[in-house]
Protein backbone atom coordinates (compact mmCIF):
# COMPACT_ATOMS: atom_id res chain seq x y z
CA UNK A 1 0.00 0.00 0.00
CA UNK A 2 1.16 3.63 -1.13
CA UNK A 3 2.35 5.27 2.35
CA UNK A 4 0.36 8.75 3.04
CA UNK A 5 2.38 12.17 3.18
CA UNK A 6 0.37 14.73 4.66
CA UNK A 7 1.84 18.37 4.65
CA UNK A 8 0.15 21.11 6.97
CA UNK A 9 1.20 24.92 7.88
CA UNK A 10 1.19 23.23 11.31
CA UNK A 11 1.29 19.57 12.83
CA UNK A 12 -0.76 18.53 15.99
CA UNK A 13 1.14 16.34 18.43
CA UNK A 14 -1.33 13.04 18.11
CA UNK A 15 -0.66 12.14 21.86
CA UNK A 16 -2.25 15.22 22.76
CA UNK A 17 -5.99 16.60 22.27
CA UNK A 18 -6.32 18.44 19.19
CA UNK A 19 -7.92 22.14 18.86
CA UNK A 20 -8.82 23.15 15.18
CA UNK A 21 -11.40 21.44 12.74
CA UNK A 22 -8.20 20.78 10.32
CA UNK A 23 -5.60 19.23 13.51
CA UNK A 24 -8.24 17.00 14.43
CA UNK A 25 -9.44 15.63 11.08
CA UNK A 26 -6.12 14.96 9.38
CA UNK A 27 -4.63 13.51 12.48
CA UNK A 28 -7.96 10.73 12.70
CA UNK A 29 -6.76 9.98 9.17
CA UNK A 30 -3.18 9.46 10.08
CA UNK A 31 -3.75 7.32 12.77
CA UNK A 32 -5.98 4.82 10.89
CA UNK A 33 -3.69 4.41 7.70
CA UNK A 34 0.09 5.39 9.57
CA UNK A 35 2.51 7.64 7.42
CA UNK A 36 4.37 10.99 7.52
CA UNK A 37 3.00 14.63 8.52
CA UNK A 38 5.21 17.07 7.16
CA UNK A 39 5.02 20.67 8.70
CA UNK A 40 6.27 23.66 10.43
CA UNK A 41 7.26 23.13 13.67
CA UNK A 42 5.63 26.37 15.40
CA UNK A 43 10.00 27.42 16.39
CA UNK A 44 11.54 30.33 15.02
CA UNK A 45 15.05 29.93 13.93
CA UNK A 46 17.27 32.92 15.70
CA UNK A 47 17.80 35.45 13.48
CA UNK A 48 21.53 34.41 11.55
CA UNK A 49 21.33 31.07 12.56
CA UNK A 50 21.78 29.55 9.43
CA UNK A 51 21.31 25.95 10.48
CA UNK A 52 17.92 24.70 8.38
CA UNK A 53 20.10 26.04 5.53
CA UNK A 54 23.55 23.92 6.53
CA UNK A 55 21.74 20.04 7.24
CA UNK A 56 18.63 19.45 5.90
CA UNK A 57 16.99 20.83 8.60
CA UNK A 58 14.07 18.58 8.85
CA UNK A 59 13.49 17.38 12.70
CA UNK A 60 12.02 14.04 12.25
CA UNK A 61 9.99 11.85 15.30
CA UNK A 62 7.94 9.02 15.26
CA UNK A 63 4.96 9.19 17.25
CA UNK A 64 2.21 6.36 17.43
CA UNK A 65 2.95 5.19 13.96
CA UNK A 66 3.21 8.50 12.83
CA UNK A 67 6.33 9.93 12.02
CA UNK A 68 6.26 14.05 12.43
CA UNK A 69 8.34 16.03 10.34
CA UNK A 70 8.91 19.45 10.77
CA UNK A 71 10.95 22.63 9.70
CA UNK A 72 11.54 25.82 11.90
CA UNK A 73 10.90 29.20 9.97
CA UNK A 74 13.25 32.49 10.12
CA UNK A 75 11.05 35.39 11.32
CA UNK A 76 11.33 37.55 8.46
CA UNK A 77 9.40 34.21 6.51
CA UNK A 78 7.31 33.75 9.67
CA UNK A 79 5.95 37.37 9.25
CA UNK A 80 5.61 37.46 5.56
CA UNK A 81 4.27 34.27 4.91
CA UNK A 82 2.42 33.52 7.85
CA UNK A 83 1.25 36.96 9.52
CA UNK A 84 1.21 39.02 6.10
CA UNK A 85 -0.11 36.61 3.19
CA UNK A 86 -1.83 33.90 5.32
CA UNK A 87 -3.62 36.08 7.81
CA UNK A 88 -3.40 39.30 6.17
CA UNK A 89 -4.63 38.42 2.68
CA UNK A 90 -6.01 34.80 2.02
CA UNK A 91 -7.80 34.43 5.41
CA UNK A 92 -10.10 37.89 5.19
CA UNK A 93 -10.09 37.47 1.28
CA UNK A 94 -11.56 34.18 1.16
CA UNK A 95 -14.15 34.98 4.03
CA UNK A 96 -15.38 37.76 2.27
CA UNK A 97 -13.89 40.40 4.07
CA UNK A 98 -12.07 42.19 1.22
CA UNK A 99 -12.02 45.05 4.03
CA UNK A 100 -9.51 43.62 6.35
CA UNK A 101 -7.20 42.53 3.78
CA UNK A 102 -3.10 44.33 3.78
CA UNK A 103 -2.17 43.91 0.21
CA UNK A 104 1.79 43.94 0.20
CA UNK A 105 3.64 42.58 -2.43
CA UNK A 106 6.45 41.48 0.45
CA UNK A 107 3.66 39.48 1.74
CA UNK A 108 3.29 37.40 -1.34
CA UNK A 109 7.29 37.24 -2.10
CA UNK A 110 7.49 35.35 1.58
CA UNK A 111 4.69 33.41 0.73
CA UNK A 112 6.08 31.61 -2.10
CA UNK A 113 9.55 31.43 0.00
CA UNK A 114 8.04 29.28 1.99
CA UNK A 115 6.33 27.49 -0.11
CA UNK A 116 9.69 26.67 -1.78
CA UNK A 117 11.69 26.22 1.40
CA UNK A 118 8.43 23.45 2.16
CA UNK A 119 9.04 21.85 -1.47
CA UNK A 120 13.33 21.77 -0.88
CA UNK A 121 12.88 20.14 2.71
CA UNK A 122 9.83 17.73 1.85
CA UNK A 123 11.14 16.46 -1.64
CA UNK A 124 14.23 13.82 -0.40
CA UNK A 125 11.77 12.77 2.12
CA UNK A 126 9.27 11.21 -0.49
CA UNK A 127 9.28 7.74 -2.24
CA UNK A 128 8.74 7.24 -5.70
CA UNK A 129 4.81 5.38 -4.55
CA UNK A 130 3.76 8.06 -1.99
CA UNK A 131 0.91 9.84 -2.08
CA UNK A 132 0.76 13.45 -0.98
CA UNK A 133 -2.01 15.45 0.65
CA UNK A 134 -1.67 18.95 0.91
CA UNK A 135 -3.80 20.85 3.61
CA UNK A 136 -5.41 24.38 3.22
CA UNK A 137 -4.25 28.05 2.08
CA UNK A 138 -1.01 28.42 3.45
CA UNK A 139 0.17 25.90 0.78
CA UNK A 140 -1.89 26.48 -1.92
CA UNK A 141 1.77 26.66 -4.74
CA UNK A 142 3.45 23.47 -3.12
CA UNK A 143 2.63 21.17 -5.77
CA UNK A 144 4.23 23.73 -8.32
CA UNK A 145 6.97 24.25 -6.57
CA UNK A 146 7.44 20.56 -5.67
CA UNK A 147 6.66 19.67 -9.61
CA UNK A 148 9.28 22.11 -10.81
CA UNK A 149 11.59 19.95 -8.90
CA UNK A 150 10.52 16.92 -10.50
CA UNK A 151 8.00 14.98 -8.53
CA UNK A 152 6.11 12.94 -10.20
CA UNK A 153 3.74 11.20 -7.52
CA UNK A 154 -0.03 11.98 -7.59
CA UNK A 155 -0.82 15.19 -5.03
CA UNK A 156 -3.92 16.07 -3.99
CA UNK A 157 -4.80 19.61 -2.16
CA UNK A 158 -7.73 20.03 0.23
CA UNK A 159 -9.12 23.88 0.97
CA UNK A 160 -10.45 24.20 4.50
CA UNK A 161 -11.92 27.56 4.12
CA UNK A 162 -14.41 28.88 1.54
CA UNK A 163 -13.61 29.90 -1.90
CA UNK A 164 -15.11 32.93 -2.60
CA UNK A 165 -16.41 34.33 -6.10
CA UNK A 166 -14.91 35.93 -8.77
CA UNK A 167 -15.10 39.49 -8.06
CA UNK A 168 -13.82 38.96 -4.66
CA UNK A 169 -10.56 36.55 -5.76
CA UNK A 170 -10.17 38.92 -8.38
CA UNK A 171 -9.15 41.66 -5.99
CA UNK A 172 -6.21 39.86 -4.61
CA UNK A 173 -2.87 41.23 -6.97
CA UNK A 174 -1.89 37.27 -7.14
CA UNK A 175 -5.69 35.48 -8.08
CA UNK A 176 -4.35 34.23 -11.19
CA UNK A 177 -0.66 33.23 -9.54
CA UNK A 178 -2.40 31.39 -7.52
CA UNK A 179 -5.30 29.82 -9.47
CA UNK A 180 -2.75 29.19 -11.81
CA UNK A 181 -0.69 26.70 -9.00
CA UNK A 182 -3.63 24.97 -8.10
CA UNK A 183 -3.68 23.11 -11.21
CA UNK A 184 -0.58 21.73 -10.38
CA UNK A 185 -2.35 19.17 -8.56
CA UNK A 186 -4.11 16.16 -9.68
CA UNK A 187 -7.38 16.87 -7.30
CA UNK A 188 -8.37 19.68 -5.60
CA UNK A 189 -11.25 19.45 -3.04
CA UNK A 190 -13.48 21.81 -1.47
CA UNK A 191 -15.71 21.91 1.14
CA UNK A 192 -19.17 22.34 -0.76
CA UNK A 193 -20.65 22.36 -3.67
CA UNK A 194 -20.96 26.55 -3.69
CA UNK A 195 -17.00 26.41 -2.92
CA UNK A 196 -16.64 24.53 -6.15
CA UNK A 197 -19.04 26.17 -8.43
CA UNK A 198 -16.95 29.18 -7.63
CA UNK A 199 -13.72 27.55 -8.63
CA UNK A 200 -15.13 26.64 -11.81
CA UNK A 201 -16.83 29.91 -12.41
CA UNK A 202 -13.57 31.37 -12.31
CA UNK A 203 -11.53 29.16 -13.96
CA UNK A 204 -13.94 29.00 -16.81
CA UNK A 205 -14.29 32.68 -16.64
CA UNK A 206 -10.44 34.15 -15.86
CA UNK A 207 -8.64 31.38 -17.79
CA UNK A 208 -11.24 29.78 -20.62
CA UNK A 209 -11.26 26.34 -19.16
CA UNK A 210 -12.85 23.65 -20.49
CA UNK A 211 -14.48 20.51 -19.52
CA UNK A 212 -12.96 17.19 -20.79
CA UNK A 213 -15.36 14.40 -21.46
CA UNK A 214 -14.10 12.67 -18.19
CA UNK A 215 -15.41 15.82 -15.73
CA UNK A 216 -11.54 17.11 -15.28
CA UNK A 217 -10.59 20.90 -15.70
CA UNK A 218 -8.25 21.70 -18.37
CA UNK A 219 -6.49 25.36 -18.27
CA UNK A 220 -3.19 26.79 -18.23
CA UNK A 221 -2.11 23.85 -19.95
CA UNK A 222 -2.92 21.43 -17.47
CA UNK A 223 -6.11 19.36 -16.35
CA UNK A 224 -7.39 18.72 -12.30
CA UNK A 225 -10.00 17.03 -11.08
CA UNK A 226 -11.97 19.03 -8.94
CA UNK A 227 -14.96 18.14 -5.98
CA UNK A 228 -16.83 18.60 -3.02
CA UNK A 229 -15.81 16.71 0.24
CA UNK A 230 -17.62 18.04 3.16
CA UNK A 231 -15.41 17.43 6.35
CA UNK A 232 -16.83 15.30 8.86
CA UNK A 233 -16.47 14.56 12.70
CA UNK A 234 -15.52 11.24 14.05
CA UNK A 235 -18.76 10.74 15.41
CA UNK A 236 -18.12 7.60 17.91
CA UNK A 237 -15.10 9.12 19.01
CA UNK A 238 -17.43 12.35 20.29
CA UNK A 239 -20.22 10.27 21.61
CA UNK A 240 -17.53 8.77 23.44
CA UNK A 241 -16.06 11.26 24.90
CA UNK A 242 -19.68 12.66 26.20
CA UNK A 243 -19.87 9.32 28.07
CA UNK A 244 -16.11 9.29 29.78
CA UNK A 245 -15.10 10.77 33.37
CA UNK A 246 -14.40 13.90 32.30
CA UNK A 247 -17.28 14.41 30.23
CA UNK A 248 -20.09 12.98 32.69
CA UNK A 249 -18.27 15.18 35.48
CA UNK A 250 -19.09 18.08 33.22
CA UNK A 251 -22.25 17.17 32.19
CA UNK A 252 -23.23 17.00 35.92
CA UNK A 253 -21.21 19.72 37.33
CA UNK A 254 -24.06 22.60 34.25
CA UNK A 255 -26.69 20.21 34.78
CA UNK A 256 -27.08 21.09 38.76
CA UNK A 257 -25.55 24.44 38.26
CA UNK A 258 -28.37 25.06 35.75
CA UNK A 259 -30.69 22.48 36.22
CA UNK A 260 -34.12 25.77 36.46
CA UNK A 261 -32.53 27.51 33.78
CA UNK A 262 -32.03 26.59 30.07
CA UNK A 263 -28.67 26.72 28.97
CA UNK A 264 -27.01 27.79 25.18
CA UNK A 265 -23.64 27.49 24.51
CA UNK A 266 -21.76 28.95 22.02
CA UNK A 267 -17.90 27.70 21.01
CA UNK A 268 -15.45 29.48 18.82
CA UNK A 269 -12.26 30.53 18.08
CA UNK A 270 -11.84 34.34 18.92
CA UNK A 271 -11.88 35.26 15.15
CA UNK A 272 -14.17 38.04 13.23
CA UNK A 273 -15.82 35.55 10.77
CA UNK A 274 -17.14 33.57 13.51
CA UNK A 275 -20.13 36.89 14.09
CA UNK A 276 -19.42 36.58 17.86
CA UNK A 277 -20.62 40.27 18.07
CA UNK A 278 -23.61 39.34 15.99
CA UNK A 279 -24.48 36.78 18.07
CA UNK A 280 -24.29 38.91 21.44
CA UNK A 281 -26.58 41.25 19.81
CA UNK A 282 -28.93 38.42 18.40
CA UNK A 283 -29.10 37.09 22.30
CA UNK A 284 -29.85 40.60 23.62
CA UNK A 285 -33.27 40.88 21.23
CA UNK A 286 -34.02 37.70 22.74
CA UNK A 287 -33.84 38.85 26.37
CA UNK A 288 -35.59 42.09 25.20
CA UNK A 289 -38.46 40.89 22.77
CA UNK A 290 -39.29 37.91 24.65
CA UNK A 291 -38.75 38.90 28.42
CA UNK A 292 -39.61 34.93 29.67
CA UNK A 293 -36.24 34.19 28.87
CA UNK A 294 -34.87 37.06 31.76
CA UNK A 295 -33.44 35.09 34.89
CA UNK A 296 -33.59 31.99 32.46
CA UNK A 297 -32.03 31.40 29.67
CA UNK A 298 -28.18 31.76 29.93
CA UNK A 299 -25.75 31.89 27.23
CA UNK A 300 -22.22 29.89 27.94
CA UNK A 301 -19.63 31.50 25.07
CA UNK A 302 -16.40 30.42 24.76
CA UNK A 303 -14.04 32.39 22.25
CA UNK A 304 -10.83 30.57 22.40
CA UNK A 305 -7.56 32.88 21.93
CA UNK A 306 -6.44 32.79 18.38
CA UNK A 307 -3.75 34.92 16.39
CA UNK A 308 -3.54 37.66 18.99
CA UNK A 309 -0.76 39.38 17.32
CA UNK A 310 -2.80 40.97 15.24
CA UNK A 311 -4.93 43.99 15.25
CA UNK A 312 -8.36 43.37 13.83
CA UNK A 313 -8.12 40.81 16.62
CA UNK A 314 -7.63 43.03 19.66
CA UNK A 315 -10.65 45.03 18.25
CA UNK A 316 -12.90 42.07 18.44
CA UNK A 317 -11.68 41.59 21.55
CA UNK A 318 -12.56 44.68 22.89
CA UNK A 319 -15.95 45.00 21.32
CA UNK A 320 -16.79 41.34 23.27
CA UNK A 321 -15.93 42.59 26.44
CA UNK A 322 -18.04 45.18 25.89
CA UNK A 323 -21.01 44.11 24.58
CA UNK A 324 -21.02 41.16 27.34
CA UNK A 325 -19.76 43.58 29.93
CA UNK A 326 -22.94 45.79 28.56
CA UNK A 327 -25.69 42.53 28.21
CA UNK A 328 -25.00 41.68 32.08
CA UNK A 329 -24.73 45.28 33.26
CA UNK A 330 -28.30 45.78 31.48
CA UNK A 331 -30.44 42.27 32.13
CA UNK A 332 -28.46 40.87 34.81
CA UNK A 333 -30.03 39.84 38.57
CA UNK A 334 -28.65 39.05 41.77
CA UNK A 335 -29.09 35.26 41.25
CA UNK A 336 -29.10 35.43 37.28
CA UNK A 337 -26.58 36.26 34.75
CA UNK A 338 -27.48 36.30 31.62
CA UNK A 339 -23.92 35.93 29.66
CA UNK A 340 -21.13 33.41 30.57
CA UNK A 341 -18.23 35.49 28.23
CA UNK A 342 -14.89 32.75 28.49
CA UNK A 343 -11.81 34.07 26.87
CA UNK A 344 -9.78 30.99 26.83
CA UNK A 345 -9.43 27.28 25.33
CA UNK A 346 -11.65 24.45 27.02
CA UNK A 347 -10.09 21.20 26.30
CA UNK A 348 -11.88 19.50 23.50
CA UNK A 349 -12.53 16.37 26.06
CA UNK A 350 -14.33 19.14 28.38
CA UNK A 351 -17.11 20.34 25.29
CA UNK A 352 -19.18 16.90 24.98
CA UNK A 353 -20.64 17.32 28.36
CA UNK A 354 -21.41 21.26 28.42
CA UNK A 355 -22.74 20.74 24.79
CA UNK A 356 -25.06 17.58 26.73
CA UNK A 357 -26.11 19.93 29.06
CA UNK A 358 -27.15 22.82 26.84
CA UNK A 359 -30.89 23.09 25.20
CA UNK A 360 -29.34 25.55 21.94
CA UNK A 361 -26.32 25.79 20.45
CA UNK A 362 -25.72 28.97 18.33
CA UNK A 363 -23.35 28.46 15.86
CA UNK A 364 -23.82 31.67 13.80
CA UNK A 365 -20.44 32.48 11.52
CA UNK A 366 -20.76 35.09 9.00
CA UNK A 367 -19.05 32.91 6.99
CA UNK A 368 -17.15 29.39 7.57
CA UNK A 369 -15.56 26.81 5.82
CA UNK A 370 -17.50 23.81 7.48
CA UNK A 371 -17.44 24.63 11.75
CA UNK A 372 -17.29 21.33 13.18
CA UNK A 373 -18.52 22.78 16.56
CA UNK A 374 -21.88 22.30 14.48
CA UNK A 375 -21.56 18.18 14.16
CA UNK A 376 -19.57 18.24 17.57
CA UNK A 377 -22.93 19.84 19.33
CA UNK A 378 -25.44 17.03 17.75
CA UNK A 379 -23.08 14.03 18.28
CA UNK A 380 -23.16 15.21 21.85
CA UNK A 381 -26.43 15.05 22.84
CA UNK A 382 -28.78 12.27 24.64
CA UNK A 383 -30.75 10.51 21.93
CA UNK A 384 -34.05 11.27 24.05
CA UNK A 385 -33.90 14.57 24.76
CA UNK A 386 -31.82 16.66 22.17
CA UNK A 387 -31.03 19.97 22.23
CA UNK A 388 -31.40 22.72 19.09
CA UNK A 389 -28.75 23.43 16.78
CA UNK A 390 -29.44 27.10 15.13
CA UNK A 391 -26.77 27.14 12.23
CA UNK A 392 -25.54 30.30 9.95
CA UNK A 393 -26.61 29.71 6.44
CA UNK A 394 -23.05 30.97 5.33
CA UNK A 395 -21.43 28.07 7.31
CA UNK A 396 -20.09 25.51 5.23
CA UNK A 397 -22.14 22.91 7.54
CA UNK A 398 -25.54 24.29 6.33
CA UNK A 399 -25.56 22.69 2.75
CA UNK A 400 -25.61 19.16 4.54
CA UNK A 401 -27.49 20.13 7.92
CA UNK A 402 -30.97 21.67 6.46
CA UNK A 403 -33.05 20.26 9.80
CA UNK A 404 -30.94 22.50 12.02
CA UNK A 405 -32.68 26.20 12.25
CA UNK A 406 -31.08 27.83 9.73
CA UNK A 407 -30.53 31.78 10.43
CA UNK A 408 -29.01 34.68 8.76
CA UNK A 409 -26.55 35.97 11.58
CA UNK A 410 -26.48 39.87 9.91
CA UNK A 411 -30.30 39.29 10.95
CA UNK A 412 -30.39 40.04 14.34
CA UNK A 413 -34.27 40.03 14.67
CA UNK A 414 -34.44 36.96 12.16
CA UNK A 415 -31.80 35.37 14.76
CA UNK A 416 -33.42 36.24 18.07
CA UNK A 417 -36.89 34.94 16.46
CA UNK A 418 -34.95 31.49 15.61
CA UNK A 419 -33.42 31.32 19.41
CA UNK A 420 -36.67 31.63 20.90
CA UNK A 421 -38.12 28.92 18.58
CA UNK A 422 -35.55 26.82 19.92
CA UNK A 423 -35.60 27.06 23.24
CA UNK A 424 -39.68 26.60 22.83
CA UNK A 425 -39.36 23.30 20.32
CA UNK A 426 -41.14 20.39 21.93
CA UNK A 427 -39.57 17.10 22.62
CA UNK A 428 -41.17 15.64 19.09
CA UNK A 429 -39.62 18.17 17.00
CA UNK A 430 -36.02 17.85 18.56
CA UNK A 431 -36.16 14.15 18.11
CA UNK A 432 -37.56 14.22 14.52
CA UNK A 433 -34.43 17.11 13.49
CA UNK A 434 -31.55 15.62 15.68
CA UNK A 435 -32.40 12.08 14.17
CA UNK A 436 -31.90 13.61 10.44
CA UNK A 437 -28.99 15.45 11.39
CA UNK A 438 -27.56 12.38 12.72
CA UNK A 439 -28.32 10.52 10.09
CA UNK A 440 -26.24 12.63 7.63
CA UNK A 441 -23.14 13.79 9.88
CA UNK A 442 -22.76 9.92 10.58
CA UNK A 443 -22.96 8.94 6.96
CA UNK A 444 -20.77 12.03 5.86
CA UNK A 445 -18.10 11.11 8.76
CA UNK A 446 -14.34 12.39 8.76
CA UNK A 447 -13.32 8.03 7.50
CA UNK A 448 -15.99 9.07 4.44
CA UNK A 449 -14.52 11.97 4.02
CA UNK A 450 -10.40 10.53 3.79
CA UNK A 451 -11.58 7.95 1.82
CA UNK A 452 -14.04 9.91 -0.58
CA UNK A 453 -11.05 12.41 -1.15
CA UNK A 454 -8.30 9.78 -1.26
CA UNK A 455 -9.89 7.30 -3.67
CA UNK A 456 -10.52 10.54 -6.13
CA UNK A 457 -7.20 11.44 -5.86
CA UNK A 458 -6.05 7.69 -6.92
CA UNK A 459 -8.72 8.01 -9.78
CA UNK A 460 -7.21 11.79 -10.78
CA UNK A 461 -3.63 11.03 -10.90
CA UNK A 462 -4.66 7.93 -13.39
CA UNK A 463 -6.59 10.55 -15.05
CA UNK A 464 -3.52 12.89 -15.25
CA UNK A 465 -1.15 9.96 -16.43
CA UNK A 466 -3.48 9.06 -19.45
CA UNK A 467 -4.30 13.13 -20.57
CA UNK A 468 -1.59 15.80 -18.34
N1 LIG B 1 -12.20 23.61 20.14
C1 LIG B 1 -11.68 23.19 21.35
N2 LIG B 1 -11.64 24.07 22.40
C2 LIG B 1 -12.08 25.35 22.30
C3 LIG B 1 -12.63 25.78 21.06
C4 LIG B 1 -12.68 24.88 20.00
O1 LIG B 1 -11.26 22.04 21.49
O2 LIG B 1 -12.02 26.09 23.30
C5 LIG B 1 -12.26 22.65 19.00
C6 LIG B 1 -13.68 22.28 18.60
O3 LIG B 1 -14.16 21.21 19.41
C7 LIG B 1 -13.54 21.92 17.14
C8 LIG B 1 -12.41 22.82 16.66
O4 LIG B 1 -11.71 23.24 17.84
O5 LIG B 1 -13.15 20.57 16.97
C9 LIG B 1 -12.90 24.02 15.88
O6 LIG B 1 -13.22 23.63 14.59
P1 LIG B 1 -14.24 24.44 13.68
O7 LIG B 1 -14.36 23.75 12.38
O8 LIG B 1 -15.54 24.63 14.40
O9 LIG B 1 -13.60 25.90 13.52
P2 LIG B 1 -12.12 26.42 13.15
O10 LIG B 1 -11.50 26.77 14.46
O11 LIG B 1 -11.41 25.30 12.43
O12 LIG B 1 -12.37 27.66 12.32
Amino acid sequence: MSRLVIVSNRIADPRKAAAGGLAVAVKDSLQETGGVWFGWSGKLRDAGNDATHRGDGVQVQTVGGIQLATIDLDPRDYDAYYLGYSNNVLWPVFHYRLDLAQFDRRFADGYRRVNQLFARKLYPLLRPDDIVWVHDYQLIPLAAELRAMGCTNPIGFFLHIPMPPLPIMAAIPEHEWLMRSLFAYDLVGFQTEADLLHFEQYVEAEAGAARLPNGRLRAFGRTLSAGAFPIGINVDEFAALAGDRDGIAMFDRMRDEYSRRQLLVGVDRLDYTKGLPQRVHAFRELLERYPENRSRATLIQIAAPSRENLGAYDDLRREMDSLCGAINGDYGELEWMPMRYIHRTVARKRLPGLYRASRVALVTPLRDGMNLVAKEFLAAQDETDPGVLVLSRFAGAAEQMKEALLVNPYDTQGTAQAIQRALAMPLDERRQRYTALMATIRKYDVHWWRTRFLDALADASEAAVAQP
